[in-house]
């Protein structure tokens, strides 16, 4: 049982180096005094802190924005959910504390050190369908887990998708419940979904939020994993909506070499009706997802080099929504909807993204402005 402990973290941890930041919140190492256990402290402030962009070892990090108390309630209640319900799970990120202080909430989590999905797949040497698999297979198993508890993750996505360590066999871990829901307990974050790329068309139409919509993100992922580009590709948020509200997605050349039992698994996750997907429990009888009928072989080079470059695009990206949801303007004209949605700038916004991100590059977060410019 977790309770929100109204105490100051340091009491019980030091806090060390930062590990990453979210566009709401910033993740710090962090080693438990007594027990010398390391973990991962994700400190999420309230309303009413509102920090100014800061530079650290010469690089320029985003402001961090007070997150509404809404979102904060939601995450605190799923994870509590988890821990009481799910937890332990190899492929749930577990929660050890929570503290409460003036400043935040800060969630004590198990810390992944493995790296994200994405990352260690373009890293590594020899990569098949065999590998896929065993990936599908772990976040399956986590969904299978959540779902059986009525947790829908509604934001699932690779970047949510941590390895707990930097061996081989790591287990893979979902994490990041912000958005998340419990079925006949918390109400959808209205209006809110996450990455546009992995949302279900029934969530772009603010239909029933079930957990299916996570089944058709686990399609969206296997799919640039055997491909290395996204199903619904369009140069405008609009024109990607469209493509997702009619399932509009194809098997082009490249896919030629891929096997027909995984094309026909894309093929059922990617359904437009929610009921005719497989759930978690399904997809992990699938011979594909056990193995059987995943190819051993590494997959073609073309194919790795295009996830390589996908992956390059995906970081820069994340970088760009940490900065337009970090940004007061956007909490003020409530575009917070619209967290992905570059076109539904204004020429002003854009002008001050621009002018961010010039600052950004110019500071060694290792991209260049071009790189930037490609991806607007
Ligand atoms: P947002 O909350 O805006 O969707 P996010 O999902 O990237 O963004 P967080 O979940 O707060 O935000 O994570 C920020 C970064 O911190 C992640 O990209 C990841 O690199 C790192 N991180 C988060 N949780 C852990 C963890 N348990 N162990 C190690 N690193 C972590």
């Amino acid at each position: 049982m977790v309770t929100v402990l109204e105490r100051r973290i340091q009491h019980d941890y030091a806090v060390g180096h930062v590990l990453g930041t979210g566009g709401f919140s910033v993740v710090h190492k962090g080693v438990h005094i007594k027990e010398g256990s390391p973990v991962a402290i994700k400190t999420i402030k309230k309303l009413g802190f509102l920090q100014a962009p800061s530079f650290k070892g010469g690089r320029l990090l985003p402001p961090q924005i007070p997150i509404s108390e809404t979102l904060l309630a939601n995450e605190i209640l799923v994870m509590k959910h988890i821990v009481e319900e799910v937890s332990p799970h190899p492929n749930v990120i577990h929660l050890h504390d929570v503290y409460e202080d003036e400043v935040g909430v800060h969630f004590v989590l198990e810390l992944c050190s493995g790296g994200e999905l994405f990352d260690r797949i373009v890293a590594s040497k020899c990569y098949s369908e065999a590998a896929a698999a065993t990936v599908i297979r772990q976040i399956a198993s986590g969904l299978k887990s959540l779902h059986a508890s009525h947790i829908v993750h509604r934001d699932l996505k690779p970047e949510n998708c941590l390895f707990l360590t930097d061996e081989d066999d790591s287990p893979l871990k979902i994490m990041d419940f912000g958005l998340s829901q419990i079925e006949g307990v918390t109400n959808p974050i209205v209006g809110m979904f996450g990455s546009i790329d992995y949302v279900a068309p029934e969530v772009l139409e603010k239909r029933l939020v079930l957990p299916a919509g996570d089944m058709w993100s686990l399609g969206v992922i296997l799919y640039i994993l055997l491909c290395g580009y996204p199903p619904f590709y369009a140069r405008t948020n609009r024109e990607k909506q469209a493509l997702i509200l009619a399932a509009d997605f194809s098997f082009e050349d490249t896919w030629k070499t891929v096997s027909q039992s995984a094309k026909h698994l894309i093929s059922s996750l990617l359904a437009y009706d929610p009921h005719k997907r497989p759930c978690a429990a399904e997809l992990l009888d699938h011979p594909w997802v056990r193995g059987d009928a995943a190819k051993q072989e590494p997959l073609e080079q073309e194919i790795f080099q295009r996830l390589q470059s996908f992956n390059a695009r995906r970081k820069f990206r994340a970088a760009a929504f940490a900065s337009i949801i970090s940004s007061t303007f956007m909490f003020r004209t409530k575009k917070l909807k619209s967290l992905v949605g570059y076109q539904d700038l204004t020429e002003e916004e854009l002008k001050n993204l621009h002018e961010y991100f010039r600052k950004i590059c110019s500071n060694g977060a290792g991209a260049t402005l071009s790189e930037f410019e490609e991806v607007l």
